[in-house]
């Protein structure tokens, strides 16, 4: 088996891992670079396989970052089955032609405002595309195995991330390996637990906070003082929110804060029919989350649902005290930059941050005490009080990174970082070596490892 790293390393964006065995090819997740400009050119150029040459791909969880160059790689020529978990094939039903549509968007704009050097500017991909690839998914149950390659036995276990999140176990009878995809926290209030891994011969784990231990603090009650100070002012607080996850997290925690009386019963909107659609889901895969029934219900009352276009710029026009939720969760484009727009020069309101922001994107500007941020060619001013709850993350910190891999049945025989900023993989690489002993190394962009022997022998051979 020769594994080959296409993405995510030296970042969190554009998960892509290529898989050989016996000439057959097969990608384990096939995601979208985000952030950085210099990174999202990276999803126009050349890609160093042939897209026909794929047979499958197997993706971890539906986060565009995982998923979102599937339309992508169709357009190049790829005609594989895709296996998903059933939850994550229902959230890129909703993702993936949300995705298209960004692209499609954007390609509108620089042609209508003549930015672009190509003339006519054109999207990655359409949104016929994207539901050409729906078109290509296979189902299948955690636990399950199934066979993406001839040879090759895969399956699917819980990563607690997102629902329908997974690790994802390979073997071909001389070697196995497992991608952790990414983890979720082991006391997240909304999601279960990520489960212990099956043994492997080689890991690769994700290092999104690998340098990074998350406060150990009652969520709900942060959160509660957060919204009470700025509610008691009159604010409009505005959270910049993930459609899937971190949306229906804080939406349990408010309506919890509600319900205990800990929150006035101020206004809060899910200003993202994505996220709305979303949380339909919860109903669906209850077992995969600690929600009962009721509770679900509870979450949904809690809050306004805004469909409309027209609904969501009313509440612009509406004064304080309220609470929106909007997406992208790092302000990256949806609706939340037009309230942005309108609520951020303010200094009587609130940007709230609810989880990890990328380098390069505005939310990362604006963690990092932006003055202004650009916002459609405008520079906008950025008075409101910005602050983020990085315990909201739906990512294991380095502690719970750690403690995963130990639950390994045995140790790898190797161990790659990647998905992380490179301080971050770097502070994992140091933990491994030192606190498990175990062989570890952090590959670069193409870099190439044959599995067995060979690997054992030379780890970063390229
Ligand atoms: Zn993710």
């Amino acid at each position: 088996m020769r594994l080959g790293f296409f993405g995510a390393t030296g970042t969190v964006t554009g998960s892509r891992y290529l898989l050989e065995c016996d000439e057959r090819r097969m990608l384990v997740d096939c995601g979208l670079y985000q952030g950085y400009k210099q990174l999202r050119l990276k999803n126009w150029s050349e890609l160093p396989f042939a897209a026909s040459s794929i047979e499958a791909v197997v993706l971890t969880h539906a986060h565009i970052d995982h998923s979102g160059f599937l339309p992508a790689l169709l357009r190049r020529g790829f005609r594989g089955r895709i296996f998903a978990t059933p939850a994550t094939f229902e959230l890129c039903r909703i993702l993936l032609p949300d995705s298209a549509f960004l692209q499609e968007e954007q390609a509108r704009f620089l042609n209508r405002h003549g930015y672009s050097i190509h003339k006519p500017a054109l999207p990655l991909y359409t949104r016929a595309d994207a539901e050409a690839c729906l078109e290509l998914f296979e189902t299948v149950r955690f636990g399950k195995a199934f066979q993406p390659l001839a040879g090759l036995t895969a399956r699917f276990c819980h990563a607690g991330h997102l629902l329908g999140a997974a690790s994802v176990h390979l073997e071909n009878g001389q070697d196995s390996i497992i991608f952790s995809g990414d983890l979720g926290r082991s006391g997240d209030p909304l999601m279960n637990a990520p489960q212990s891994p099956p043994a492997a011969d080689c890991l690769v784990i994700e290092s999104t906070y690998g340098d990074r231990r998350h406060e150990v603090l009652d969520l709900q009650a942060q959160l509660g003082v957060i919204l009470r100070t700025a509610i008691a002012r009159g604010a409009v607080v505005v959270v910049p929110t993930f459609a899937v996850g971190r949306a229906q997290l804080l939406m349990l925690l408010i309506a919890r804060l509600k319900a205990a009386g800990a929150l006035q019963d101020v206004p809060i909107y899910l200003d993202s029919p994505m996220a709305t659609d979303a949380t339909q889901l919860y109903r669906v895969f209850a077992d995969e989350h600690r929600l009962s029934h009721e509770e679900c219900a509870q979450v949904f009352r809690a809050t306004r649902m805004v469909r409309s276009v027209e609904q969501s710029k009313a509440l612009d026009r509406r004064g304080g005290p309220m609470i929106i939720l909007a997406g992208s969760g790092m302000a990256t484009g949806g609706r939340v930059i037009h309230h942005l727009k309108v609520f951020a020069p303010d200094a009587n309101n609130l940007i709230l941050f609810a989880g990890y922001q990328a380098g390069g994107t505005r939310g990362a500007a604006m963690i990092g005490g932006a003055k202004t941020i650009r916002i459609h060619g405008q520079d906008v001013p950025i008075n409101a009080q910005v602050m983020q709850l990085s315990s909201m993350s739906g990512h294991a910190d380095a502690d719970e990174l750690i403690a995963w891999m130990r639950k390994l049945p045995r140790a790898p025989k190797h161990t790659f970082i990647t998905h992380g900023e490179p301080s971050a993989s770097e502070a994992l690489r140091v933990r491994i070596k030192r606190e498990l002993g175990w062989s570890v190394s952090v590959p670069e962009y193409r870099d190439s490892v044959v599995l067995g022997p060979a690997a054992e022998r030379n780890p970063a051979n390229r």
